[in-house]
Formats: structure tokens, C-alpha cells, sequence
């Protein structure tokens, strides 16, 4: 178990993949498990922690699929994108169902659906309490949500990025095949690149990098989970030089 003393976050990004909202579905939306990720989400915003969000759409659409069915890639990409789109709004009316305040705002413009990406106006969200969505990803091809997690970390002023995933943190091999696979506590940006670790994308990576921002893996199916680790408690690894 990787423990620290209690330190307090001020504000976070928290970055799902698509595929943490599909349940055991196998595809698309699955509501009870978007509320309970809500759930998880409003427990640390009661800690007074600002909270950002971003969801992928790899449950809806991925770019790099539909291209390898002979669909053009950037078109494929801009799917992608508006795919990441209804799987914020689904969270957004998860967290409203419980009385939370939350704000989706796009990369690209839909002024009738959701705000655009204005920083400045995204920051006074953040200080209002608001929880904060950000979707449609970079508003770029090319690029991942992992990528658009960084970056709106970076701009948001983030003190980390935690990324929820189906197991506790980074190992050395797949541990779903692997029993004896080995968890990292403390892992540096450059191990993580260089053993292609599987933790983000190396845009994403090198970003966080370059930005100094630490990125925390931790598993989102352990209920509690999340604000655990903002109480300095769990069990995750942290990608940090
Ligand atoms: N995407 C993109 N630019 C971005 C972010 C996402 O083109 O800045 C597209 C890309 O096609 C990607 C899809 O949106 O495959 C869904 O995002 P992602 O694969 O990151 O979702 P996740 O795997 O986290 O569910």
C-alpha cells in the first residue's frame, strides 16, 4: 500500500475513459455505473476539493477504429470527439440528479448543448465550486483524451491529474494476465516512456512532463476510492519525476 501523510488538493482533474461509463455492457452508457462514478465525484467535491472532469469515448467511438475501417481519420477523430461530448453530458446529469452544480464545456462549439472552452470563465466555474466537464477533447485530430486531460490540467492549474482505471495503479506486465505482476508506487515520466508503460499516451505523458504535473493511477472500481487517496490513503502509483 502506498501511503503518505494527508495532503490537502486544491483543485484536480479527474480523467475516465470512456469505457469506465459502459458498465458490463460492452458498449455505450450504462446509468447506474455513471451515478456511482458521481457518486465518487461528489465525495471528493465535499471535501472542498475543486474537481475537473474529463470522460474519453472510446464506449461510443474511437477515431483510430473507424479509420481502420476506411473511414477518413480526421472525421473519424471529430466522432470521436462529439462521442466524448454525450458521455459528459451523461455525467453532468448524474452529478444534477444529486443536488451538484456542473458545467460542460467543448472544445468544439455547440452553444445550444454545452458552453465553449473559454479559460477564463472555466476557472471562475472552478472557484464557484462548480464541478467542471470538459469535453470534446482537444477540438483536435491526432490527439487522445488523455492528451486533453493534461492539457486542460495544465491551464486549469491542476495540482495532479488522477487517472481512474480498472486496476490499482502501473505495473511491470499486465496483472489481469500476469499473477506475479509487480505494482510500481513511484514511477518518473521517462520509465514510462521508455518501457511503454501503458499509463497515457507519450504526447500526454511528455505534457504532464514538461508541465511537472503528476499524474495518479488508481483503480475506480474500489468504491471510496478516490477520495481515499485525497485523504493520503489507497493503494496507487504516482508518475512524477
Ligand atoms: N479525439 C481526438 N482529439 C482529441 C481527443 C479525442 O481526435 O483531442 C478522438 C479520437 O478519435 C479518440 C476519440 O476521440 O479515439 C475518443 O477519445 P479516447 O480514445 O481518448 O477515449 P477513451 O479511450 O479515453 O475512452
Amino acid at each position: 500500500m502506498t501511503t503518505e501523510p494527508s495532503r490537502h488538493y486544491g483543485r484536480v482533474m479527474l480523467k475516465i475513459s470512456g469505457e469506465a461509463l459502459m458498465g458490463d455492457q460492452g458498449y455505450g452508457l450504462h446509468p447506474p455505473t455513471v451515478s456511482r462514478i458521481a457518486d465518487e465525484v461528489e465525495s471528493v467535491q465535499q471535501m472542498g476539493v475543486e474537481v475537473c472532469m474529463v470522460i474519453g469515448g472510446g464506449n461510443i467511438f474511437r477515431g483510430l477504429q473507424g479509420s481502420a475501417q476506411g473511414m477518413e481519420r480526421t472525421t473519424a477523430d471529430y466522432m470521436g470527439m462529439l462521442a466524448t461530448v454525450m458521455n459528459a453530458l451523461a455525467m453532468q446529469s448524474a452529478l444534477e440528479a444529486k443536488g451538484l452544480h456542473c458545467r460542460v464545456i467543448s472544445a468544439i462549439r455547440m452553444d445550444e448543448v454545452c458552453e465553449p472552452y473559454i479559460r477564463r470563465r472555466a476557472i471562475r466555474h472552478l472557484e464557484k465550486k462548480r464541478i467542471v466537464i470538459f469535453a470534446a477533447g482537444t477540438g483536435n485530430p491526432y490527439f487522445t483524451t488523455d492528451t486533453a486531460a493534461t492539457l486542460r490540467a495544465s491551464e486549469m492549474n491542476c495540482e495532479a491529474i488522477f487517472k481512474g482505471t480498472k486496476v490499482d495503479g502501473v505495473y511491470d506486465k499486465d496483472p489481469i494476465k500476469h499473477p506475479d505482476a509487480k505494482r510500481y508506487g513511484d514511477v518518473s515520466y521517462d520509465e514510462v516512456l521508455q518501457k511503454h508503460l501503458g499509463v497515457m499516451d507519450a504526447s500526454a505523458i511528455a505534457l504532464a512532463r514538461d508541465n511537472r504535473l503528476p499524474i495518479i493511477v488508481f483503480s475506480l472500481d474500489a468504491p471510496g476510492g478516490f477520495r481515499s487517496i485525497l485523504e493520503g490513503r489507497g493503494t496507487y502509483t504516482r508518475v512524477q519525476n
